[in-house]
């Protein structure tokens, strides 16, 4: 038996020991999720124990090493711990935009002292993170962001005002990019800079959305003082920084999107039920062909995004081939999305009430929010002229 193989049979039966079964079935509600953080108040007793388990063992960061709060495993056992936890169907026992797009930036440009005090709290899902980027003024073109932080002796005064901050409401602390100079181009002048939401000057406003549920809020800054040492890597070189930031969510976005079709009835099954066949197969050719060619893109792109997966848990940085993933995945999800409720007919446009059943409600949705995947984390075209300038190296 090789280490390897070892590892799975260790790792195998932790899992099957310490995931409690509830735990070894799909998400039923949103709020059943764990996020970690100041406020948060764990649903299920079940859900509970799993969080504290995973977390005293590192294993909410499997790669991060031990001293950061993480199991120190290599990208290789990491790479098989992720089978297995998919294999017995175990649900994510913490979710953390902190775990996932913002330790790996204070890994690589941390000075120690910031991954000794930032990373544990977030493995151990006592901080939860939001993300300051957006602006009123600049979103896709995010370098013309005008949040200013001035130096006074040992701490920025950080005034303005950031947008679309997902969840800010209910996080602790915040990671911005800040303009701290105007002098030369645009992306020259912006730090990255760590903010505790508790501090004075502060105050999120959570935006309303005609659907009745918003994530989003507006996060306002007004002469908040913001220690040095909470600046990451140097001044005025953030933007590198925030860049690689958000080359993680596109590769999480692009994951995330896999694990939730794989959740899903097939398409195929439910043409059956709602459509009907004839000799075996469904009525309708053009239907028909049109999920033939879906599922055959989805499992093309899986299988890219798990080659590439392993590249990352091998320890290479994803890159700027996160916006193909990012990119192809997204618009993928929009047309299996739409697919299904087309398959649905008018059953698949119920917003609430009798007359439609749980299934179809939670598909129109998931349709309606498939609609944000290609917006956030930078919209389609913007992956696209990434892919023409930094992939494929098209001119101008
Ligand atoms: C669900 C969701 C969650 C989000 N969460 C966060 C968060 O937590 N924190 C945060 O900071 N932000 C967040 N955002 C904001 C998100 O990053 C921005 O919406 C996104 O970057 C687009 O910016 P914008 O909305 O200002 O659109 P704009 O930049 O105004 O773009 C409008 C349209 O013009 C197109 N366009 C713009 N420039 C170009 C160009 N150069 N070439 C071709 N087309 C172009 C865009 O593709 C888009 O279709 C979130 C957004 C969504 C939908």
């Amino acid at each position: 038996m090789t280490p390897l193989d070892e590892f799975r049979t260790r790792i195998k039966s932790w899992l099957e020991e310490n995931c409690p079964a509830s735990m070894q079935t799909p998400l039923v509600n949103d709020d059943e999720e764990v996020w970690g953080g100041r406020n948060e108040q764990i649903k299920l007793a079940d859900s509970k124990l799993w969080f504290e388990r995973m977390a005293h063992a590192g294993l909410t960061a499997p790669t991060l090493a031990k001293e950061y709060g993480g199991a120190g495993l290599s990208g290789a056992e990491a790479a098989i711990f992720d089978e297995e936890h998919r294999r017995l169907g175990c649900r994510p026992a913490l979710k953390s935009i902190g775990i996932w797009m913002l330790a790996p930036v204070i890994l690589r440009y941390g000075t120690e002292a910031q991954k000794l005090a930032f990373l544990p709290p977030m493995c151990r899902g006592e901080v939860r993170w939001c993300q300051g980027y957006s602006e009123p003024g600049a979103g896709s073109d995010l370098a013309s962001l005008q949040m200013r932080a001035e130096l006074e002796d040992d701490h920025y005064v950080v005034n303005g005002q950031k947008v679309w901050t997902s969840q800010a409401d209910k996080s602790d602390w915040i990671f911005c990019l800040v303009r701290t100079s105007t002098a030369g181009s645009k992306r020259e002048g912006i730090s990255f800079l760590l903010v505790d939401m508790a501090t004075p000057g502060v105050t999120v406003k959570p935006i309303q959305l005609i659907s009745g549920y918003s994530p989003f809020c507006e996060t306002h800054f007004e002469n908040v003082r913001v220690p040095i040492i909470n600046r990451i890597g140097e001044e005025n070189r953030g933007w590198q920084i925030g860049k690689e930031v958000l080359e993680y969510e596109r590769s999480l976005i692009s994951q995330m999107r896999d694990m939730n079709a794989d959740e899903d009835e097939s398409l195929g099954n439910l043409a059956k039920r709602a459509i009907g066949t004839k000799n075996g197969v469904l009525a309708d050719p053009i239907l028909r062909d049109r999920i033939a060619q879906a599922n055959i893109d989805f499992l093309c792109n899986k299988l890219t995004l798990r080659r590439s997966a392993q590249t990352v848990a091998a320890g290479r940085s994803p890159g700027a081939e996160t916006s193909m993933f990012k990119y192809y995945a997204t618009e993928l999800n929009k047309r299996r999305r739409e697919l299904k409720v087309a398959i649905e007919g008018f059953q698949g446009l119920g917003w609430e009430g009798p007359g439609f059943t749980a299934g179809e409600l939670q598909h129109t949705r998931e349709w309606l929010r498939s609609r944000a995947n290609s917006i956030e984390g930078g919209s389609s075209e913007i992956q696209l002229n990434i892919i023409a300038k930094r992939v494929l190296a098209l001119p101008d």
